[in-house]
């Protein structure tokens, strides 16, 4: 089975072609060794890092920009995009903060990129 990838680990973002063969994976098209794992990983377990907001309370700022500290897989993004929307944080937040943990029993932490103060005042 032969599949095409576009690889995003750089702005380079070369199309890799990615063929399976009883069970083994041949990468190319790949610039580096980095394309190469990621066409092996995009091929067998695609992941991807989740980025989204959470409803955040007591300050002017309505929404707390999120990020989880690994990759979770892919085809999960939604879902796991789903909960977060239920989550509900007060101020103060500090940049770090474990905003969700083990989301979706990924095994991986939710995290806040912005530290927000209480009563409208952003750091
Ligand atoms: S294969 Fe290497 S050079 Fe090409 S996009 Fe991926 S990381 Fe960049």
């Amino acid at each position: 089975m032969k599949k095409e990838f576009t690889c995003i680990v750089c702005p380079v973002s070369c199309s890799l072609v990615v063929d399976e063969k009883d069970g083994k994976l041949t990468v190319s098209e790949n610039q580096c060794k980095r394309g190469l794992v990621f066409g092996e990983n995009e091929f067998r377990n695609p992941k991807r890092m989740l980025t989204t907001t959470v409803k955040i309370t007591g300050s002017s700022v309505k929404r707390l920009p999120v990020i989880s500290v690994d990759e979770v897989p892919k085809d999960r993004l939604i879902e796991l995009a789903e909960l977060l929307y239920k989550v509900t944080v007060k101020s103060p937040v500090h940049r770090g903060d474990i905003v969700a943990q083990n989301i979706g029993n990924t095994g991986v932490d939710v995290i806040a990129t912005r530290t927000i103060k209480q009563e409208n005042k952003e750091i």
